[in-house]
This record gives C-alpha cells, sequence and structure tokens, in this order.
C-alpha cells in the first residue's frame, strides 16, 4: 500500500501542467480508493458557491470524460445541490448519502480561497481513508500552487503567453477530433453557418498617456481591471491571455463569423462605457482572425496582429476581422499564404 501511494504521488508531481496534474490526481485517487466515480469542480465564475464540472472519472466503464479544452457551444451545466454549495462556501469535507452511494466532497484551495471542489462516490464511505486522502489533496494543492504560478500572469491571473502555444494545441488537437464525431452527425442535418474559432488580440489605446499622466501604478490598475472585466464578459471555455505589456489575446470557442464580430464589439463597447475608478475612461482596439484546425498559430497570431494594427492605423477604438479586411480588399494577403504549407501539423 505504501509503495502504491508513494509512486501516486510520484506521479501527480511529474506532471508540468495543470490539465495533466488534474487528470493525475483523479486517477491516484481512484487507485488508492475503491469508488465509482470521481469528479473535479471548479467554482464559477459568477457565484463562489456553484460550480462547473471540469473533469469525471467513471471507474466502473473505465471512461475519463474531460470537460475542460473542450469546446462547448452550449452554455454550461452549472452546479448548485446543497452539499456542493456546503463545501465551497463554508470549506468543509461533507458526506452524504444518496440512495446506496456514499458522497464525498473535498474542497480544494488556492491562495486562502475555495476554488474547486473533489467529489467521490462508491459503494462505501471513505471515512477509513480520510488521512489519505486529506494528504493527497495537501500534495494536490500544493503543486498546483506552483503550477499555476507557472502558467498564469502576476497582475491578472490570466494565463501567460508562456502557455499559449500549449493550450492552444491542446484545443486544436480537441477540435479534430470532435470535427471528426460532428461530420459524421452533421451529414444527416441541413447545413448550418460554419464555425471557427477565432483568436483575438487586444490593445489598450494610448496607454503610455495613462501611465505618463496618472503613474505606472495606476496603469497597473486599469489592466487589472480590463482583465476582470473580461473574465466576467467572456464565456469560461474562451481562453485568455495576458500577452505582456497592455496586450491580450482571447481564443473564442467556434461560432460563425457575425457572431465573433458582434461578440468583440460589444466587449469593445462595454469598455468604452466603462468608469475605471482613477482614471476615467479608456478605449481599446482589436484584430481578430479565424483558427482552422490545421492553423499554424504564429501565423494566425500575425493575421490578427495586422487586424489590429489596422485599427490603430484607422482611428483606435474598434475591431477589424483579418478575413474581412483581406476580402474587402483593405489589406493584401501576404505572398507565402497563398497555397502555404502547414509544416507543424
Ligand atoms: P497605442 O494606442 O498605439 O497602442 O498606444 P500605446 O501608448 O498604448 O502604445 P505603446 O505600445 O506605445 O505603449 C504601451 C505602453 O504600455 C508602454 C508602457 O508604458 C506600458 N506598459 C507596458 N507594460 C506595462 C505594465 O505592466 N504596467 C503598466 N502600468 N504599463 C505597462
Ligand atoms: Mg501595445
Ligand atoms: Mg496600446
Amino acid at each position: 500500500m505504501e509503495h502504491k501511494t508513494l509512486s501516486m504521488v510520484a506521479d501527480i508531481t511529474q506532471q508540468n501542467d495543470v490539465d495533466s496534474l488534474n487528470q493525475s490526481f483523479l486517477v491516484a485517487i481512484a487507485e488508492l480508493i475503491p469508488c465509482h466515480s470521481i469528479s473535479l469542480y471548479q467554482t464559477s465564475q459568477e457565484h463562489d458557491t456553484q460550480a462547473e464540472e471540469l473533469l469525471r472519472l467513471d471507474i466502473s466503464n473505465s471512461q475519463q470524460r474531460f470537460f475542460c479544452h473542450q469546446w462547448r457551444t452550449n452554455q454550461h451545466t452549472i452546479f448548485a445541490d446543497a452539499p456542493l454549495s456546503q463545501c465551497l462556501e463554508q470549506g468543509k469535507v461533507v458526506h452524504y448519502q444518496k440512495a446506496s452511494l456514499h458522497i464525498s466532497l473535498f474542497p480544494i484551495s488556492s491562495e486562502n480561497k475555495i476554488t474547486a471542489a473533489i467529489k467521490i462516490s462508491g459503494p462505501d464511505t471513505v471515512q477509513g481513508q480520510l488521512a489519505l486522502l486529506k494528504n493527497l489533496l495537501k500534495i494536490y494543492q500544493n503543486y498546483l500552487f506552483i503550477l499555476n504560478e507557472s502558467e498564469r500572469d502576476k497582475l491578472t491571473g490570466i494565463f501567460n503567453r508562456r502557455t499559449f502555444d500549449k493550450k492552444l494545441a491542446k484545443l486544436l488537437t480537441r477540435q479534430r477530433d470532435q470535427q471528426q464525431d460532428y461530420s459524421a452527425v452533421q451529414q444527416q442535418r441541413e447545413p448550418q453557418q460554419e464555425s471557427n474559432a477565432w483568436l483575438a488580440i487586444l490593445d489598450i489605446d494610448f496607454f503610455k498617456r495613462v501611465n505618463d499622466d496618472y503613474g505606472h501604478l495606476y496603469g497597473d490598475e486599469v489592466l487589472l481591471l480590463l482583465s476582470q472585466q473580461m473574465k466576467s464578459f467572456f464565456r469560461s471555455s474562451d481562453l485568455l491571455f495576458r500577452f505582456g505589456g497592455e496586450e491580450f489575446v482571447i481564443v473564442l470557442e467556434p461560432i460563425p463569423e457575425e457572431m465573433a464580430a458582434q461578440t468583440l464589439e460589444r466587449f469593445r463597447h462595454s469598455i468604452e462605457q466603462f468608469q475605471f475608478p482613477s482614471v476615467g475612461n479608456i478605449t481599446i482596439s482589436i484584430g481578430y482572425s479565424k483558427i482552422r484546425e490545421h492553423d499554424y498559430p504564429p501565423t494566425v497570431l500575425e493575421q490578427a496582429d495586422q487586424a489590429l494594427y489596422y485599427a490603430k492605423e484607422h482611428g483606435r477604438n474598434a475591431v477589424f476581422g483579418y478575413q474581412l479586411l483581406i476580402s474587402n480588399q483593405l489589406l493584401q494577403r501576404p505572398q507565402q499564404e497563398e497555397g502555404s504549407v502547414d509544416l507543424f501539423f
């Protein structure tokens, strides 16, 4: 038993990103505790006592279901049953029974805040293994803290640039897998409007002036508030990155172009209307481009950047899409892009 536990701990601490850590943590619990299923919930952005299921391991049919890194065009299912809310609100372990199932909920905290919970369901109570579970949770939380530090931007808490390639590659792989399943179903249906993922680059207009007029600290406050606005505006399945300075990247899950343009335009407008407590109004410019399954991410970034540059050159406080600029002949497609070869996918 001790050998097995140590080997599980070694597996957990071998992971170098949060998603793999979460996966190996659930697998470790399943190896050590006899149970039917284990779920990982993450508190929702809107309410601390509600949660979304991120990951589920069904032991009976050896199925792992990952809800993260998966495009979800529908709204997520929010869980807010009384035991889960109690666990998240009070930070307490909650045990209860549902028919013949024994269910235990364990809160997970990060920087003194409850951010997630683990739910273990099985035929027996886990009371006998509480010490083991609690220690495993401590190791997981410590390691989660270290990995979060390396994946996230210190000021805003959103993903940093270093994480971008890995996250995007994972999403595209999943998108390719899902597309294959989806195509089979799609053949029997009416043709729908084409949906793609989108990459947008957002840059604050005349941000240098904010620093010059109010000081760097107030500039930082603007960055923090802007990132909070982004977190509450975009869906949790859209990915948000701070790319450095006052530049942010948003990866939108597959939606038709018109909807992507409207979403970004609504966000631009909401920032124009927002009163920043110390500096008043600021505006942002956004450039976006389509991400297809086999695209090379730096090329997409470059295209979105060109659309952003166009916005900066044409009055700022605006949203432009690369493909629309090309088709309206307002931008020229670079020569090598025509008939380009995908080198990496
Ligand atoms: P534009 O509308 O063309 O984007 O003008 P701008 O002044 O925003 O653009 P520019 O890229 O010239 O300046 C960006 C400024 O952002 C430069 C720097 O003072 C500021 N900046 C970069 N990183 C940070 C940061 O972490 N905190 C603060 N407060 N300012 C930053
Ligand atoms: Mg800039
Ligand atoms: Mg700027």
